[in-house]
């Protein structure tokens, strides 16, 4: 199983998109860029929209039929735990063990002292490949970040082994992912829990770390933009240089979640990539939705009805809509439009309102942020809102290929 140097998280809510967004993947393909489709849903996307991982699959196979793809792709379990991966464990081949709750969980003393005595020869200074001033190890820091990750390492490596028995090493990719958790991790901190995720025996293919700065869902980055691509920088050297100490997998790579639409931070991405010649996975799922909803806009008609009615809805229960992306999400909700406001509008203008364009005098964030994680309003519609996607499709398709490949390939990955 090879996931690729690029691979793009493409998971769609409502499993319509498929082929739109893979020919966004198809249309890099042809400019020379390969990368590798991965459709991304969470358990906690399945039980608020009410389909099941097999609907994922599913999706997956068609569109690649339907397109004729003939590359590697792949259907990522995303965010799971012990409690919920064996819903996911027969269709998915890929893994995403999310461990950021047991962030700050201590394991034992010992533990904690065996870990740093066998990794001991890193105390000091680290000099990296790519990385100009070496990076200071002191032994009290590094037994402070084993007392703070060894914990969360080892509940991976449980989640890892339990896949591993059903699915046979080697049949699926591994990503651990500790980003929905409040502190960013340091390029150290990463160092030291790849060490741990080696010492578990996981063959992680991708990391998702928290990175610097806000990555709210749908919006632009929010943060320092010179720190978070010197972290970036630092830790593109940190995996390359762990994958060859700890013998993890040499294409390990990071991914970036909550990764679509962070515009601001794409060129330093591209250039480090270039830089250390290294790969990204970057999760972009939960916008394609936010296109479906865009076509809708400008289909106008029914198609408009709907989107102002999923607006309306989605404003009367904000607290409950935003309660589990807490952490990935900034809304000013002073600053989001009544529903009486919205009643007005035209196509157009809630196109525009929604649509990720900042030189666009209508785009507003708070109303995008708010409609990214309310997708639970169309999903009680149920068949209404799916007949309306069939429907405009004509509109829609085309939005959510040029959103791929126009805002997030072009700039990502082939800008030079
Ligand atoms: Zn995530």
């Amino acid at each position: 199983m090879n996931l690729g140097k690029y691979s793009f998280g493409i998971g769609d809510r409502f499993a319509k998109q498929g082929k739109a967004q893979l020919a966004a993947l198809i249309k890099a393909k042809q400019q020379g860029i390969e990368i590798t489709p991965v459709w991304n849903k969470s358990h906690r996307e399945h039980t608020i929209i009410g389909t099941e991982p097999e609907d994922t699959r599913k999706e997956a196979d068609e569109a690649v039929t339907a397109c004729g793809w003939n590359g590697p792709y792949f259907v990522d379990a995303d965010h799971i735990g012990l409690k919920n991966v064996d819903l996911f464990i027969d269709s998915s081949d890929f893994f995403t063990l999310d461990v950021a709750d047991y962030i700050g969980k201590t394991a034992p003393e010992s533990d904690i002292d065996r870990f740093v005595k066998k990794h001991d020869k890193y105390i000091g200074s680290l000099k990296m490949a790519g990385i100009e001033q070496p990076i200071k190890i002191e032994r009290e820091k590094a037994k402070a970040i084993a007392a703070k990750f060894l914990y969360a390492a080892r509940q991976a490596g449980e989640i890892y082994r339990h896949i591993e028995a059903v699915r046979g090493a080697g049949n699926f990719i591994t990503e651990v992912s500790m980003d929905e958790t409040d502190e960013p991790q340091t390029p150290v901190e990463m160092f030291f829990i790849l060490a741990a995720i080696a010492d578990e025996g996981i063959p992680a293919d991708t990391v998702a770390p928290k990175f610097t700065g806000r990555f709210n869902k749908g919006v632009d980055y929010v943060g320092d933009i010179t720190k978070f691509a010197k972290e970036f920088e630092e830790d593109l050297a940190v995996v390359a240089f762990a994958a060859r100490e700890f013998g993890l997998p040499k294409d390990l790579k990071l991914s970036i979640h909550s990764g679509s639409d962070k515009f601001s931070i794409y060129k330093p991405i591209n250039k480090a990539l270039k830089k250390f010649d290294a790969g990204l996975h970057l999760k972009t799922a939960g916008t394609t939705w936010l296109e479906e909803l865009i076509g809708l806009a400008m289909a106008g008609g029914d198609g408009l009805t709907i989107a102002k009615e999923i607006y309306a809805k989605s404003l009367s229960r904000i607290d409950e809509l935003c309660q589990p992306y807490a952490t990935v999400i900034d809304i000013d909700r002073n600053s989001l439009p009544t529903a009486a406001d919205v009643t007005k509008w035209d196509g157009q203008k809630f196109a525009s309102t929604l649509r990720h364009d900042q030189s666009c005098k209508d785009y507003n964030r708070n109303f995008r942020q708010l409609l990214h994680v309310a997708y639970k309003i169309p999903a009680e519609m149920g068949g209404r809102f799916l007949d309306a996607l069939e429907k405009h499709e004509d509109i829609i398709a085309p939005n959510v290929t040029e959103n791929i490949y126009n805002r997030h390939i072009i700039p990502i990955f082939m800008m030079t």
